[in-house]
């Protein structure tokens, strides 16, 4: 590390959790909510008749929550959430837009929270106050000036309850479009798409009873320890009952080592369940392949389930053949992982009653193959028949608190006729067949000047999509840009010819005795109910929003009354009932405490595919492949931030502090290109159309299969292009990068810890 260079590296950690984990959620939450809201949003997180944590999508408990239902990381998010400090108009008056790009993520997040409607006016440098009426003015001016309802396009982020959500695309609709991206489309529409062909549902199979039933738990391109932290719970329960937790990952992460609860005395002594028997570090993107080498080695050993394969099974034998024909030492290769220890974990998963259940995340769903690759560890659970009976199942594990509930309410650029149609005949108007832009496409169509309006239901769509630079420039083509959010973020401050942004209710806010609900990643749709006074007397509910805007904009149509509708949610959970199947006596059965399941038919082991069959897959088995001489980057998360909210520059399990401008990188692999750990190099991707640059970044030592690398989203995503994106989802494929790691230019010295376009110690890279 040179001279002046904050932040520190040390040995990461050996398990997760502990009494660091409580100190550091009480340092957030009480540093910046205050002990009184800080303990009070914590008493409500979780809690049945509280408000669903705005994190991650784990599921809390059928049975006995906890007094606190909640991880480090979603108490980091309640802190954010529950500032009481605010900013309008005299912050904004004091900040040009340029002074506050020119800020970190993480700062940010700690100015507060947004307090009244904001408006950018053409030409401006600065934000200004506006009325919420004269906010909605604009937006009708330029959405009803749109010679097409498809020049605009309604992005969502997963925290949306399902109320705004449902309503939200009841609106964009009605106005005459289905451009409705959403973060969905760049995290688990891999997952959907390929669990939809194979099984018929997009969704899990499991529950969390099913994790104590379990003899074998896959985690596979997942950090449980840092995204879904709760889950250490269950996989402890999971592994004191003699479950075999198998990880595989091209890093060693300690949430996957070992979990310290710190809700046990043992636990906050720091003595740490040991949780993966099993760690398989395979090569990045070189999953498709071990799954087909554990396929090859079931099969050998005759461990396929003969009776469900025949009664439930179609493609078996063409995939039988192609795995007989595919060759060891391509799979060893490919994978990264010996042929010996592939057997042995077959071995694992053909023993006892194969009771295996396969859990994923971004590892598996950000790579071009990513659809075949999820298709091949459906093959194998088919040939196990470890799909639809109790312990074993198939368990993609959501990122955002209720993207999956958004999707099931109708967000989606291609939902099915049948909604369709549901909706129109509930709503009596007539609504557009023609499947909208999803994320990728959207920024494509601002781009080419095909969109002009960009409106965003939460979310950071400037820093959660690839290739920055491409997407900022999109977005500053735009008539109108408008995002609906809590926090100060760096979408803000790339704005469109006029710029609105509109502060809402949080999910822990008191909202006028009203509830929303939200779906978690095992189907279970439950209340949510804000327990703290609103941070801002001027903040409206994601529903209240919506519906003033839509009445604005294109007023009461058909049987819609948005007015009426928002006035009391449970009239918008009538119309959900209505028009999407499962939700029958939603308003009752959404109060039960733990509310209720949504009905899962692979579970049942009925397959809604176009046979009644579940399928196999045949998909040619490859890896993303990198020239001599360059690296496999993925981008990944810290453990201080939830998507692209930063709450500070520790990275505790990896041992990293105080810094994000870096990329780790396998110790032999920087002893092979002469880098000394900590200095500062460029990383170089490079693509048909050109390279991409991240400046200036401190190589960072981290156990690994070489010639791989790592860095921190959102400052890598300027490496990755717009179209370099999985097959069939058009997902970005974030986790697949080709580059080159040089040491820092000299002459560049100087504008070190730069991303390719601005300075920010903390490298955020758009300007
Ligand atoms: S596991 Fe996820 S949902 Fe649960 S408290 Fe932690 S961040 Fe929130």
């Amino acid at each position: 590390m040179s001279e002046g260079d904050e932040g520190n590296f040390k040995k990461p950690k050996k398990g997760a959790a502990g009494l660091p984990a409580v100190v550091a959620s009480l340092k957030h939450v009480f540093g910046k909510d205050g002990v009184v809201r800080g303990t009070k949003a914590l008493m409500g997180l979780n809690q049945a008749g509280g408000f669903d944590c705005p994190s991650c999508a784990w599921p809390d408990p059928d049975r006995d929550r906890s007094f606190a239902e909640f991880c480090e990381n979603g108490a980091k998010a309640v802190a954010s959430e529950a500032m009481k400090r605010t900013i309008g108009k005299e912050f904004f008056a004091e900040h040009s837009v340029a002074d506050l790009m020119a800020q970190t993520d993480a700062w940010h997040d700690e100015q507060g929270r947004l307090a009244e409607p904001m408006v950018l006016w053409e030409g401006a440098s600065h934000y200004e106050p506006i009325t919420w009426d004269a906010a909605f003015g604009i937006l009708a001016e330029e959405l009803r000036a749109l010679p097409s309802p498809d020049q605009a396009i309604f992005y969502t982020s997963g925290r949306a309850s399902n109320e705004a959500a449902f309503l939200y695309q009841l609106f964009v609709r009605a106005y005459g479009t289905n451009n409705l991206p959403d973060c969905s489309n760049m995290c688990h529409e891999s997952s959907g798409l390929a669990l939809k062909e194979a099984i018929g549902v997009g969704k899990g199979t499991v529950t969390m009873d099913d994790f104590l039933e379990a003899e074998v738990i896959l985690c596979v391109g997942q950090n449980p320890g840092t995204n879904h932290p709760r889950m250490l719970s269950t996989l402890e329960d999971a592994v004191k009952k003699g479950a075999k937790l198998v990880a595989i990952n091209p890093l060693k992460e300690a949430g996957l080592l070992g979990f310290a609860h710190p809700q046990h005395l043992t636990g906050l002594l720091g003595r740490a369940t040991a949780l993966s028997s099993t760690y398989l570090q395979v090569k990045v993107n070189g999953d498709l392949a071990l799954f087909r080498g554990l396929a090859k080695a079931l099969l050998a050993a005759g461990a396929e389930d003969s009776d469900f394969l025949k009664e439930h099974t179609v493609s078996y034998g063409e995939y039988r053949s192609l795995v007989e024909a595919t060759p060891w030492p391509e799979i060893e290769a490919l994978s990264g992982i010996a042929r010996a220890d592939i057997e042995k974990l077959a071995g694992l998963m053909a023993a006892g009653g194969k009771r295996v259940i396969t859990c994923w995340a971004m590892g598996l769903t950000q790579h071009r193959n990513a659809v075949a690759t999820i298709r091949e560890i459906a093959n194998v659970h088919l040939i196990l028949g470890a799909v639809g009976r109790p312990g074993a199942g198939l368990c993609p594990v959501r990122g955002h608190s209720n993207v999956q509930g958004d999707r099931t309410v109708g967000i989606f650029e291609k939902m099915p006729e049948s909604f369709l149609a549901a909706l129109e005949k509930q709503a009596g108007v007539t609504i557009p067949r023609q499947h909208g832009f999803d994320t990728v496409n959207s920024i494509l169509a601002m781009h080419e000047g095909k969109a002009k309006v960009f409106f965003a239901l939460g979310g950071n769509f400037a820093q959660a999509t690839p290739d920055s630079a491409f997407t900022a420039a999109a977005l500053r083509k735009c008539r109108l840009t408008c995002h609906v959010s809590t926090k100060l973020n760096r979408s803000h401050l790339i704005p469109g010819r006029r710029a609105l942004i509109l502060p809402c209710l949080g999910r822990s806010e008191q909202d006028e005795g009203r509830f929303v609900s939200t779906e978690n990643s095992m189907g279970i749709v439950q209340s949510s109910e804000g327990k703290l006074e609103p941070a801002a007397e001027d903040l409206l509910s994601e529903v209240d929003i919506v519906a003033l805007m839509a009445e604005t904009v294109i007023g009461d149509v058909g049987n819609i009354r948005w007015g009426w509708l928002a006035e009391d949610y449970d009239r918008i959970r009538t119309w959900i009932e209505a028009v999407v199947p499962g939700f029958d006596n939603y308003n009752e059965r959404v109060r039960q405490a733990g509310g209720f399941y949504l009905p899962n038919a692979a579970k049942e082991r009925r397959w809604n595919t176009p046979d009644g069959k579940a399928h196999f897959s045949v998909a040619t088995m490859d890896a993303f492949k990198v020239q001599p001489g360059r690296f496999l980057l993925q981008t990944l998360r810290s453990h201080d931030q939830f998507n692209t909210t930063v709450y500070g520059l520790n990275d505790r399990y990896r041992g990293i502090s105080g810094m994000r401008d870096i990329v780790f990188v396998n110790p032999e692999d920087l002893a092979a290109l002469g880098i000394k750990p900590g200095e500062r190099i460029d990383v170089t991707s490079h693509w048909d159309d050109g390279e991409r640059h991240l400046r200036g970044f401190r190589a960072i030592p981290y156990e690994m299969p070489r010639g791989m690398a790592a860095a921190y989203f959102p400052e890598a995503n300027v490496l990755v292009p717009v179209g370099h994106v999985a097959e069939g989802s058009n997902t970005p494929a974030s986790k697949s990068i080709e580059v080159s790691l040089m040491p820092a230019n000299a002459e560049r010295k100087e504008s070190a810890g730069r991303g390719a376009f601005s300075k920010a110690k903390e490298g955020s890279v758009i300007s």
